[in-house]
Parts: C-alpha cells; structure tokens; sequence
C-alpha cells in the first residue's frame, strides 16, 4: 500500500501514508535496510547494493509536501556522511549543520584563491642527541575577521567536499619551498613532514603532485616525508601499494600517522615499505596514568625495530614522558613539550635557542 517513486538519477522517494511517529518510520527504514543486506539476482548474477536512506514525518517536521521532501533530503545527506548502509530520521538540527556545512565549503573554495591558509612547523626532536631532526607542517587558515582556524575546524569538510585534494597540493608546493629554503639556508638535514588524507592519496594525482613540488622547490627528495593515516591503505590496497611504491621510487620517506588508533592491520607493516610509525598521543598520555599503554608502546616500539621502522612519538606534554621514552628507546619525539606548531621565523628562533641550550 506504499508508493515507490523515482525522483532522478539514483534517488528514490517511498511515501507511507500509514506511518505517523517517527518510530514506525524507522522500523520501515530498518526492514528496507535488511532487505539490501542481501544479493539481489540478476541474469543469474548476485549482485550487493548499498543504499542511504533520509526519512521525515509528518506532521512532526512539515505540514506541506515541499518542505517534507527537503527535510528528508537533508536527512540523506547527513545519513551519506556516515557511509553507505545507514539510515537518518530528520532532525531540526541537521539544518543548522547543513547550514555550517555549506558555508565552510563555500569559504574554503575561495580561501585557497585568496591565500588565507597558512603552514606552521612543529619540531620533531632526535631523542639520544637531544637535535631538531625535522618538522611536520599543520596548516592553518585565517578566516578574515575571525580567529585562526586549526585543521580540526574545516579538514573533515575540506575532505567531504573534495577541497583537500587542491588544499593539499597547496600544502605540498609551500611545505617544499619552506624546506628547500631552510636547506639552502644552512639546515642541511632539514626533514620536512606533509601531512596527506586519505582522499589525496586515493586522487590518482599524488605522485605527479609530489614529483612536481620537489622540482619546482629543489627540495631534495630526501628531506620531504609524506605522513599517511591507516585508514588510506584500507579498501584498493593493490591500489595503494602502487602509490607507496611509487612514492619511495620518488626518493622520499613515509611515516604511519597516529599509528595504533585506526585499523591496526599489521600485516600492511610487512607489504608497504614504511620508514616510521608515530605513535598516536592517546597512547603517550596514558604512559603517565598507569594504565595498558606503557605495556603498549614498548610492544610498538620492539615490534617496529624488527620491521627496521624508525618511530617517533607525538603529544609529549612533559619532560619525564621525554625521558621515559628516551629509555624505552623511541627514536624521535614531538609535542607541547618542546614547541607547539609555530609560523617559519618563529620556529627559527626556538631552534636557534634550542640548540644554544642543547651545546651548554
Ligand atoms: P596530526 O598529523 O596527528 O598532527 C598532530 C596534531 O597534534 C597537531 O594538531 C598538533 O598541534 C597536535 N599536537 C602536537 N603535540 C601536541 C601535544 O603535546 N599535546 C596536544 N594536545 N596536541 C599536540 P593540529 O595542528 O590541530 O592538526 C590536527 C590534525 O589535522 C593533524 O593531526 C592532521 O591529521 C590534520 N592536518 C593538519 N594539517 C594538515 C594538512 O596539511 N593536510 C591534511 N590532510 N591534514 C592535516
Ligand atoms: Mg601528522
Ligand atoms: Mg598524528
């Protein structure tokens, strides 16, 4: 007794005129969901569909058929970030995040145009010689007329919307420069690390990105490493072995990025040539607390000798975490401790101390 409708392209529209609390609208969701859950048979061949669903009730969230359908479809669309196979029920508050969501897409589009982002460095510290080995570059973006945005405001958006890949080619290209000018300048072993998300690595451009960043800073490739999170060598991982290795043929370093917080796969250690885990700072605070994580990190720094993996921790927040790791034979660390993420000439000056301190 319900009506299934085509609306265009792959959208289509149920209406069931019997359902009048959002928990019946669930329920139905749920026996839709149940049913894609299974192949369907086509010529004999068993075929899988995913499917989002976006649901709004009336009376509770219109009173006309308009405003019902685009409350559903902002429900959809809230119900597709979340990934394939889940459902939404309409709620006043997906429009004012819809509303949030627009109006940073749109700002990031013309924010690259404009110049508004900025990189700053944070240090990574060569634990046994106490030396400024390298840094990472974070970016920032400086919204005119409002404090300066730190990546946890607009990356996720910058990623939903696709804007990362451009973002990030940006980040490459100015991350170099900085860096060839620091090696030209005198910093010779200078390690610059460029953080890249996962829709970057999957864009089928990264390497030629890369490629193009290092010839046109005259950066050595030695000196740029790419920060890759667990989750990009999930899903085409023929795919994803062709870029690592293509990559490494660049001549460049590749680290695992909060290594320990996202699939854990270790056999991916063994089939991609990485040069360094970071170990996620979830793991480095809890080494003050008492709690699993000591037993942790030493199992991820015995297990990364063996694979010939350099580590460094992040998040270090105190001097006896520095010297607990130093023990524990971490290779590299960063963090508050040392120096929070800084623009170029003041990351000048703190190494400059750093190293007067380090020699006395
Ligand atoms: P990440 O790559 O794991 O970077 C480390 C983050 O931890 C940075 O946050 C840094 O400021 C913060 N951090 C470092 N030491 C400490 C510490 O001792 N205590 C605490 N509480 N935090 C510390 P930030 O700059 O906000 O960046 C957050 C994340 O955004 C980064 O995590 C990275 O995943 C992403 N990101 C930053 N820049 C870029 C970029 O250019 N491209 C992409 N794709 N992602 C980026
Ligand atoms: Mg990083
Ligand atoms: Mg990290």
């Amino acid at each position: 007794g319900n009506t299934a409708c085509r609306l265009a392209g792959d959208e289509f529209m149920v209406v069931l005129p019997d359902a009048s609390s959002p928990e019946q609208v669930i329920r139905q969701c749920e026996t839709v969901m149940a049913e894609f859950r299974r192949p369907f048979d086509i010529e004999g061949r068993q075929l899988f569909m995913s499917l989002s669903i976006g649901a709004a009730v009336f009376p509770d969230h219109a009173l006309d058929a308009e405003i019902l359908m685009r409350n559903a479809d902002t429900a959809l669309f809230e119900s597709k970030r979340a990934g394939p196979g889940h459902f939404r029920v309409f709620h006043p508050d997906m429009n004012t995040r819809l509303m949030a969501y627009v109006s940073t897409r749109n700002a990031l589009h013309v924010a690259l145009e404009r110049k508004e982002f900025e990189l700053h460095y944070q240090p990574q510290i060569g634990l046994k010689d106490a030396d400024v080995v390298g840094v990472e570059a974070l970016i920032r973006w400086r919204r005119p007329g409002q404090p300066l945005h730190q990546p946890g405001d607009f990356i996720a958006v910058a990623e939903e919307s696709g804007l990362i890949v451009p973002i990030g080619t940006w980040v490459l290209h100015e991350a170099c420069r900085q860096a060839a000018h620091w090696h030209r300048t005198g910093w010779h072993t200078v390690r610059m690390a460029v953080n890249v998300s996962p829709l970057q690595f999957q864009s089928g451009t990264l390497v030629k990105d890369v490629a193009a960043a290092l010839e046109d800073s005259g950066l050595p490739p030695r000196c740029l490493e790419l920060e890759l999170t667990e989750s990009v060598l999930m899903g085409k991982e023929e795919e994803a072995i062709c870029t690592v290795r293509d990559l490494k043929n660049l001549g460049i370093s590749l680290s695992i990025d909060d290594f320990g917080t996202g699939y854990s796969n270790l056999a991916y250690l063994q089939r991609f040539r990485f040069d360094r885990l970071k170990i996620d700072r979830s793991f480095i605070l809890g080494l003050e607390q008492g709690t699993d994580a000591p037993a942790i990190v030493q199992a991820v720094l015995q297990m990364a000798r063996h694979l010939n993996l350099r580590t460094t921790a992040e998040g270090i927040e105190n001097a006896s975490t520095a010297s607990r790791l130093t023990d524990m034979g971490c290779d590299e660390a960063q963090g508050y401790h040392y120096a929070r993420p800084l623009p170029a000439p003041a990351l000048d000056r703190w190494r400059e101390a750093f190293l007067q301190q380090a020699t006395v």
